[in-house]
C-alpha cells in the first residue's frame, strides 16, 4: 500500500483528515518522545483526524446543554466510541498488507518511570499528537494553543498510528489563520490567556482549570486533556474562523447573546454586537 491508496481508505473508512509524518522529521526527538522508543522498526507517523461537528457545540454555545450534545456527541462518545473505529480499521487494513501498525489514542498519558524494556527509556513514552499533526502537514498551532486546520479550524480530534510501512510524507504547512486576531484572549471571561509579546498566547492552566465556560476536563489519553474547544475561548476560535476555513455554513455560528461565566459562577450575558460596531 502506498500513500495515495493509505489516503483513499482512511476517507472510505471515515477519517476527515491524513498527513504523513516520516521518519526524517522526528527522527531527532528525544528517546522519552520518540517513535522509535515504542516501535523500533518505525518508519511513518500517520495522524489522522475526525470533525467535530458544529451542531454539537450549540447546547453549550446556547448555555442550555452541555453534557448530551458536546459532552457525549463531541468529545466522550466521538474519542472513546467513533473515532477509534475508524484507526482501528485503517491499522487493520495496513496488518493485511503485511505492515506492522499501532494505534494511539491523541492523549499525552502519564506512564511508569520504571526501565523496564531493554533500551534504557523509561516506561511513559508519549507522543504529541500536535506536534506530529503540524511534522504530517494538517495544520499548526494558533495563538490560543489550539491546533488548526484550514479545513476545520479547531473542530477536530487527532490519533496516531505508527507503522514500518515506508511512505511518501506530507510537508508541513505554517497558516496564518491567527494574523489580527485575538478572539480567544478577548473572549476569556478569567483572562486566563495573556499575550507573549512574540505573537504567541500564554495559557494559565491552574486558573483556567477553574473555568465554568464550557471547559471540560478529559484525561490524559484524550486529544484534549483540559478540553477548551467548547469554552468561550474555543468557541470564539470557531466564530473567528468560520469564514477563513474550508468548511462553511450557510448561517453564522453565533446567533444570540454571549453568556459567560467569572470565577465564582456569577453568569453575565453581553448582547451580540450589532453590524458596523
Ligand atoms: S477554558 Fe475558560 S479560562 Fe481557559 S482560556 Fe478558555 S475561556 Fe479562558
Ligand atoms: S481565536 Fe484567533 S488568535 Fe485565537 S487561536 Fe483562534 S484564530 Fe488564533
Amino acid at each position: 500500500m502506498n500513500a495515495a491508496e493509505l489516503k483513499k481508505r482512511a476517507k472510505e473508512l471515515g477519517a476527515d483528515l491524513i498527513g504523513i509524518a516520516p521518519y526524517e522529521r522526528w527522527a531527532d526527538l528525544a528517546p522519552d518522545k520518540n517513535p522509535r522508543s515504542i516501535m523500533p522498526r518505525c518508519q511513518s507517523v500517520i495522524v489522522i483526524g475526525r470533525k467535530i461537528l458544529r451542531g454539537a457545540f450549540r447546547g453549550v454555545e446556547e448555555g442550555t446543554n452541555f453534557q448530551s450534545t458536546y459532552g457525549i456527541y463531541g468529545r466522550d462518545w466521538h474519542e472513546g466510541t467513533f473515532f477509534p473505529r475508524v484507526t482501528y480499521a485503517l491499522c487493520n487494513e495496513l496488518e493485511r498488507c503485511g505492515a506492522e501498525a499501532m494505534p494511539m489514542s491523541g492523549g499525552v498519558p502519564g506512564g511508569e518511570n520504571k526501565i523496564i524494556g531493554n533500551e534504557g527509556v523509561a516506561a511513559n513514552v508519549s507522543l504529541d499528537s500536535k506536534f506530529f499533526a503540524q511534522a504530517a502537514g494538517l495544520g499548526s498551532v494558533g495563538k490560543g494553543g489550539f491546533f488548526l486546520t484550514s479545513k476545520y479550524g479547531h473542530r477536530q480530534r487527532l490519533a496516531l498510528i505508527l507503522t514500518d510501512l515506508e511512505l511518501a510524507g506530507d510537508q508541513p504547512v505554517e497558516l496564518d489563520l491567527c494574523k489580527d486576531c485575538d478572539a480567544c484572549l478577548q473572549a476569556c471571561p478569567l483572562q486566563a490567556l495573556t499575550a507573549t509579546g512574540a505573537g504567541a498566547f500564554a495559557l494559565n492552566t491552574k486558573l483556567c482549570g477553574l473555568c465554568q465556560n464550557g471547559r471540560q476536563n478529559s484525561g490524559a489519553l484524550r486529544y484534549e486533556p483540559l478540553d477548551r474547544l467548547a469554552a468561550a475561548c474555543g468557541r470564539a476560535c470557531l466564530v473567528a474562523l468560520e469564514n477563513k476555513i474550508e468548511e462553511r455554513f450557510k448561517a453564522p455560528f453565533r446567533k444570540r447573546a454571549v453568556w459567560e461565566r467569572d470565577i465564582n459562577g456569577k453568569v453575565t450575558v453581553k448582547p451580540l454586537p450589532k453590524k458596523g460596531e
